[in-house]
């Protein structure tokens, strides 16, 4: 391999060590597998769990999307090939990885420019056994402070949410798709995502839910692999890596927009039908 390229390759294989991926190999086959073929890319329907809703495949909005067409960097050029290398890794060695790795491997994290302005790595929280996991954004100022996701008025709103459904907190997991708050509560940027995901995809595999539920557009955009508005697949089924996962508005656009809680609590609702969970009765009240 010529000299120029070897370089960010190098550095892709120093980033997926640090990973705790190992050694691993990927034949060029894998690597030239079109977005639909890849593993985690949204997935044909899976017929036993009707209705599960189509999207057209899209560029994926992280670094799996396809080259733009000026002329790549360097590191860029090698981007669309990481996700293969990633999923390949995982399917080959991940099994038995476990919360407590992950957090380890991540570390005191630098990889990408989050970490400048971070107080806290916000990694997750909840039961590691969950059979619902909650994916949110990014953290915002007070996770940032007490290192825990979904703790401001947001996060309130998502516990009561949970409650709703016939949950306590502790009995879901709920993360992010990246671990440190960006500065302003900005969206994380492409290359933001594309370092920090690769750590959520592990977790996921980690626990293995039964139901995912995507907390607005990017988390969904993400998992999903589309860059469609959310209000465009909201509330619809998708397979994901053996589980069903949905998307739905994130608690933050209800505090803003209170109108769109019906349209989220029938989504709560659908969930709540693949868990077998009923909403709790209502405490009588006293006289
Ligand atoms: S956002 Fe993720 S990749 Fe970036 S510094 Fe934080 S933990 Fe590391």
């Amino acid at each position: 391999m010529a000299a120029p390229a070897r370089s960010p390759l190098e550095a892709w294989l120093r980033y997926f060590d640090d990973l705790g991926l190992g050694p691993f190999y990927v034949g060029r086959a894998a690597m030239e597998l079109p977005a639909a073929g890849r593993p985690g890319a949204l997935r044909a329907p899976d017929a036993a769990a009707a209705p599960v809703a189509r999207l057209e495949q899209q560029a994926r909005p992280s670094p799996v999307a396809a080259p733009v067409a000026r002329a790549p960097r360097p590191q860029e050029a090698i981007l669309p090939v990481v996700p293969s290398l990633f999923e390949s890794a995982v399917r080959a060695g991940l099994e038995g990885d476990t919360l407590e790795r992950i957090r380890e491997d991540i570390g005191d994290c630098k990889r990408c420019r989050l970490c400048e302005g971070r107080n806290t790595i916000v990694f997750g929280d909840g039961n590691s056994q969950a059979q619902l996991v909650f994916v949110g954004e990014g953290p915002g100022h007070d996770e940032d402070v007490q290192g825990l996701p979904f703790v401001g008025r947001a996060g309130k709103l998502l516990t009561q949410m949970i409650e709703a459904m016939g949950l306590r907190r502790q009995d879901v997991y709920i993360c992010n798709i990246v671990k440190c708050r960006p500065p302003g509560n900005r969206q994380p940027e492409r290359d933001e995502v594309a370092t920090c995901s690769p750590f959520l995809d592990r977790q996921l595999a980690a626990i293995g839910p039964k139901v995912i539920v995507c907390l607005g557009g990017v988390a969904a955009q993400t998992l999903l692999g589309t860059n469609k508005a959310i209000s465009q697949f909201r509330g619809q089924w998708f397979e994901f890596r053996g589980a069903k996962l949905m998307a739905t508005y994130h608690p933050a656009f209800l505090l803003r927009t209170p109108s769109a809680k019906s349209e989220v609590w029938t989504d709560l609702k659908k969930v709540m039908g693949v868990l077998g969970l009923k909403p709790p009765k209502p405490k009588p009240r006293s006289a």
